[in-house]
């Protein structure tokens, strides 16, 4: 990364975007740059949905879904492991790291997240966690509805083959069985029930900025945002 002079850091930078946008990558790329803290607010849906699927819970029953989502505990610790983790994502004191980046997972987690009472529960505790400032935020909706102060907006497109590849590559490479006709599937399912909600859908807040990172590489990407922050 290139030096720049950095004088005015925002204290509270969100970057929102579709599925496999590469949020999770950059945003903690910028907030390691700062000392800043990263939270993928994904984790937490994934959290909700993971423990609904570990209690057989129907998942179109809204009322059992939603008691869930204000009872879970979940907790995103250092990692304890160098099992190419980020983070121990502690689920009701169980570690379900790996659990929530399933299939089964990856297949529920938007019905789950259009309950509007779990993302009241959510958006609660994320923005108790933004409050000590000095925060990257990632998610869907952090730039419109949990943190609509905040000072940086960035928004991620990139196509749904483009994320798919990347995301099929990142599969591989981890060691999962995937077929990337399944991946981009699953991605336009989860882009088609994010964009469509009624409460809190996908979409970039008025004052966001919007990267689009079809053809940039993870770097261009960091600089373009490192650019804004400079200002
Ligand atoms: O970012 P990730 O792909 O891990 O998010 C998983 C799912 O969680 C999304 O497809 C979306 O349904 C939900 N989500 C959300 N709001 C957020 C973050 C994630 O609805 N702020």
């Amino acid at each position: 990364m290139c030096d720049r002079e950095f004088q005015n850091l925002p204290d509270i930078i969100t970057i929102d975007g579709p599925a496999a946008s590469g949020k999770s990558t950059i945003g903690n790329l910028i907030a390691n740059k700062f000392g800043y803290i990263c939270l993928d607010t994904g984790i937490m849906y994934r959290a909700v949905a993971c423990q609904a699927l570990r209690e057989s819970l129907d998942i179109s029953d809204e009322l059992l879904i939603s008691q869930l989502a204000e009872r879970i505990s979940i907790d995103i610790l250092p990692s304890s492991n160098n099992d190419g983790r980020q983070f121990d994502v502690i689920i009701d004191g169980v570690d379900l790291t790996w659990d929530i980046r399933s299939n089964e997972v990856n297949q529920n987690v938007s019905e789950v997240s259009v309950y509007p009472r779990v993302r009241n529960a959510m958006t609660e505790l994320q923005r108790n966690i933004a409050k000590k400032g000095k925060i990257v935020m990632i998610g869907r909706d952090i730039g419109t509805v949990v943190l609509p102060q905040a000072d940086l907006k960035i928004y991620l497109e990139a196509s749904a083959e483009v994320r798919a590849q990347r995301r099929y590559v990142e599969d591989l490479a981890r060691g999962k069985k995937v077929c990337f006709g399944d991946v981009l599937e699953s991605i336009k399912h989860r882009d088609e029930i994010d964009t469509g909600r009624a409460v809190a859908p996908l979409k970039p807040a008025d004052d966001s900025v919007i990267v689009d990172s079809d053809q940039m590489t993870v770097y261009e990407v960091v600089e373009r945002i490192l650019d804004l922050i400079a200002g």
